[in-house]
């Protein structure tokens, strides 16, 4: 039975539910005054029920859904401003014992190259990312207790928190690993992660099974009852996601609301991001063995839901998408991305060989950080290296309400700022420096506050002038 309040997998997604909520969106969905009293609802920025969003997602008028990416777009604008969060992910380890197999890192590749980076080898990536201007890390691996037990990644992060080369620092390091136990949970959160990434690929138990046929991860329960677990270990901020074309869509967003809002109902806080992963191809895996790819209109309209069903929860877009897919979908409500990404195991140091691969998939988005900076700034976006609200205690609900109070502009904004300018400072082209610093002057003025302003300007010109370093509000 239905309950969200359930700690059992097969009730807060429960499978009933989800195939009741498909069949009244269908027969709902074109009945344009419920779509309108949707979007009204939406237009207050409380969010939608799973079934709400699902009607949306069902009608096929194209009147409604310029309707609905101009109320996301605002959403967006409101909630997060045009300010849009820098990450990279860093693959640690590709041994692995599962069998999944969409993911070229499945046990029974035998012909990918394995490999484990060493602490030194550690330093020298976290050093090559430093020095392109990252600050904040999603760290990667396999699951395997051998090669990469929770003792190994614990080092990794103490190692990446550890290392200063010039100005660079990593200030945020988040976690995606498998899901684990509640005690290691909080060794993770003693660790100072920032948030606890782990996709649930499909909410479909039947199909979760054949697509996970071996291996620990083949547990449905086990996997998505892991940000429970992680909650209850003490990580405020969780990631949810799917990856999408394993099974067909509709499916997977019904499942995806109603975990979000399964958190909201047991821990009083909802997921911190939301990813949207489209399946690529990748090393030993066989395309065929999934049918439900995406296009890009309802890839573009499943975000476009997303940003009305969970306004406070960000949406991350990685380089799995080309520049013209995420430039689509940035005003739609992405409010992180990573840039100048590598998939593969050492791969921001030793660029990757035919004969030597150890990549997860192919990036479809090749350029530098750079570029990516140079890119957003030309499109009107504030890029921002923000690590403040972790490193400030503005983690889970004490997040959600600083958002809700509307107190962004004041905090995120200069924030945003703060980190922009000692980007191009220290790693920016001469290009990327000039777009940037011409802007500067206008956004100062944006801020609302006199004294925050003033405080701003400050510090921006300490950045340049002094070589000062991580300020914050
Ligand atoms: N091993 C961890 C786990 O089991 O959750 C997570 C790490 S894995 C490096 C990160 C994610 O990559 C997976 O959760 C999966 O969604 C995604 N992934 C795997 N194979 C992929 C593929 N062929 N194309 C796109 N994304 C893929």
């Amino acid at each position: 039975m239905y309950n969200p309040y359930s700690l059992r997998a097969e009730s807060f997604i429960d499978h009933a539910e989800i195939l009741d909520t498909l069949a009244y969106a269908r027969e709902n969905a074109q009945n344009t005054s419920l779509c309108a009293d949707i979007l009204a609802k939406a237009a207050q920025k409380k969010g939608l029920t799973h079934r709400e969003a699902t009607v949306l997602l069902f009608n096929k008028d194209p009147e409604v859904t310029k309707a609905m990416e101009r109320l996301a777009k605002q959403i967006k604008l409101d909630l997060y401003g045009n300010r849009i969060v820098i990450f990279a992910p860093l693959y640690l380890s590709n041994y692995c014992i599962n069998g999944c197999v969409y993911c070229p890192y499945h046990a029974k590749n035998k012909h990918i190259a394995r490999k484990k980076l060493t602490q030194e080898e550690i330093i020298r990536e976290v050093t090559a990312l430093q020095d392109m201007g990252h600050k904040r890390l999603a760290i990667e691996a396999g699951e395997d207790p051998i090669h990469n037990p929770i003792s190994y990644i614990l080092e990794c992060i103490d190692t990446i928190y550890h290392i200063h080369h010039k100005n660079g620092s990593i200030r945020r390091v988040n976690v995606n690993i498998a899901a684990t136990t509640e005690k290691e949970y909080r060794m993770l959160k003693e660790a100072g992660i920032g948030t606890y990434i782990l996709f649930q690929e499909t909410y479909h138990k039947a199909s979760y099974e054949k697509l996970h046929p071996t291996g620990p991860k083949h547990d449905y329960a086990y996997h998505t009852e892991a940000m429970d677990r992680a909650m209850a270990g003490g990580i405020d901020d969780v990631g949810l996601g799917v990856l999408f074309g394993l099974e067909n869509y509709p499916y997977e967003l019904v499942g995806l609301l109603m975990h979000a809002e399964h958190l909201e109902a047991v821990h009083g806080v909802g997921p911190h991001t939301i990813s949207v992963p489209r399946i690529k191809r990748a090393d030993d895996i066989n395309p065929d063995d999934f049918d439900n790819g995406i296009d890009d209109d309802t890839f573009a309209k499943i975000c476009t839901i997303i940003r009305l069903a969970v306004p406070y929860t960000g949406m991350i877009i990685s380089t799995r998408e080309s520049k013209s897919v995420r430039e689509r979908l940035l005003p739609l409500g992405i409010s992180q991305i990573s840039g100048g990404s590598k998939t593969s195991v050492g791969g921001y140091v030793t660029p990757e060989s035919e004969e030597d691969n150890s990549q997860q998939f192919d990036v479809s988005d090749q350029r530098t950080l750079d570029e990516v900076i140079a890119w957003l700034l030309e499109l009107g976006y504030i890029p921002s290296f923000c690590t403040a609200c972790y490193r400030e205690g503005r983690t889970g609900d004490r997040f959600m309400s600083f958002c809700k109070s509307g107190q962004i502009q004041n905090f995120c904004h200069p924030n945003a700022l703060i980190t922009l300018q000692e980007y191009l400072q220290d790693y920016a082209s001469p290009h990327t420096k000039q777009i940037g610093e011409s802007l500067l002057p206008e956004l100062l003025e944006q801020i609302p506050n006199s004294a925050t302003r003033e405080k701003t300007r400050q510090y921006l010109q300490e950045i340049a002038q002094k070589n000062a370093r991580d300020f914050r509000f």
